[in-house]
């Protein structure tokens, strides 16, 4: 189906470049500069003739018009070029989309997916994007940890998704928002800073599925499966969880609400700190086991060597639901300088503060004990029960994070 699409969308970029111009010199200049659509706008998107984006439209383009950015990013905005009419003037960034973007495939975003769109992210972008994939799921699929901008950078920061399998909407954002970074590279300003010069200040690492062995279970049940023993595995945590009474699912939509990995662990109790407290169940399990001892998942070693060996002063971590977000834990050392940086964050992304919670063996209770100071904060996605429909929620949860990579380089570069 992707490979029907992507030809599909050449053949629509070849007739916008070619067949709708008269080809001529100017056109074939013009052919250099990537198409966009319109997307997610409603009503239409509102094209203004002046850069504040105030007083009266010129213009509202529907979905699915085609435009040319000749200015910009600079935060949201963007000067662009209507195809057909040649107008020009102003809009918000958010609401376009490249034509031939690589990641471009929203209904169920499954690892294969993912796997195909790194490779070709790889080859159209060798020298900003660098792969590494030293891990390996329980159920043999590489964990991929992937590098934007300056490795040598003075700062890093690192971001993760799909740590729960049915939050699987989180690693295609991710994918969206490091793409979105990749083809803005070279003319997007954020907070009168060019890109490159923030991912030159501060080196954007990402791991877009932590935990690829559940989300398959979430998206296709036991056939997502590879192992045999994998499957007995997921039979013996139903067996468990209907007799201790912990779900009262049929079979097929107790796999689509699993938060675990293959071996029944809850990834994010698997931590250190607070390991083995507020237990929800004692053995393998759709949710909330904590694993036999802390990082006993080869998912969380695989997580937590990333957070070692990169030492971030900025995690980003996503899961889903809820439009809420998570900073700070009660036994925090961190607490002060994520007051403001959580701040800053909940300014762009409007999601209400959390109270902080007592360790209990995740992430965050993991990160906020050790000895590099770190900025950070968990956003919870989407506003129905996971797994949700990509189709409905998207479009929403993108408008509202597709800056976040670029708001938080930019505050590192000033602090
Ligand atoms: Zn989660």
């Amino acid at each position: 189906m992707k490979f029907l699409k992507r030809a599909l969308i050449m053949f629509t970029v070849f007739f916008v470049l070619f067949l709708s111009e008269p080809f001529t010199a100017g056109a074939a200049e013009e052919a250099q500069s990537p198409v966009y659509y319109v997307r997610f706008s409603g009503q239409g998107l509102n094209v203004y003739a002046d850069p504040s984006l105030s007083g009266e439209p010129i213009a509202v383009l529907p979905n699915d018009t085609y435009v040319q950015v000749i200015f910009g990013p600079l935060d949201y905005l963007v000067k662009i070029r209507v195809y057909e009419t040649g107008l020009e003037g102003y809009a918000d960034m958010r609401y376009l989309k490249r034509l031939d973007a690589i990641v471009n495939d929203w209904d169920m975003y499954t690892y294969e997916e993912m796997e195909e769109d790194i490779l070709q992210l790889q080859e159209r972008y060798p020298e900003l994007l660098h792969v590494n994939m030293t891990g390996k799921s329980a159920d043999g699929r590489k964990l991929y940890e992937l590098v934007m901008g300056n490795e040598a950078a003075p700062e890093r920061m690192l971001i993760h998704a799909g740590i729960h399998a049915r939050e699987y909407t989180n690693p295609y954002l991710v994918m969206e928002q490091l793409e979105q970074c990749l083809y803005y590279y070279d003319c997007g300003y954020y907070h009168e800073t060019s890109y490159r010069e923030l991912f030159d200040h501060m080196a954007i690492h990402v791991v877009p599925m932590v935990n690829p062995d559940g989300i398959a279970i979430s998206q296709f049940g036991e056939s997502g499966l590879r192992s045999p023993e994998l499957v007995q595995t997921v039979r013996s945590c139903y067996e468990y969880d209907v007799a201790a009474k912990r779900t009262k699912n049929s079979y097929a939509r107790y796999l689509a609400r699993w938060k675990a990995n293959a071996r029944g662990v809850d990834l994010n109790r698997n931590f250190v700190t607070g390991f083995g407290i507020d237990v929800k169940a004692s053995q393998p399990s759709y949710a909330g086991y904590t694993g036999i001892q802390p990082f006993s998942e080869p998912e969380t070693v695989f997580l937590g060597a990333v957070t070692l060996l990169c030492q971030p002063s900025i995690i980003i971590s996503y899961h889903s639901m809820g439009e809420v977000a998570y900073w700070d834990t009660v036994e925090s050392r961190y607490t002060d300088i994520n007051t403001e940086f959580s701040s800053y964050m909940l300014s762009l992304v409007p999601y209400k503060r959390m109270k902080s919670e007592t360790a209990s063996g995740s992430y965050l209770d993991w990160i906020y004990s050790g000895d590099t100071p770190v900025c950070s904060i968990t956003f919870e996605t989407g506003n129905t029960d996971c797994p949700f429909p990509m189709t409905t929620q998207y479009p929403k949860i993108w408008l509202q994070h597709s800056l976040v990579i670029q708001a938080a380089a930019a505050y590192a570069y000033v602090h």
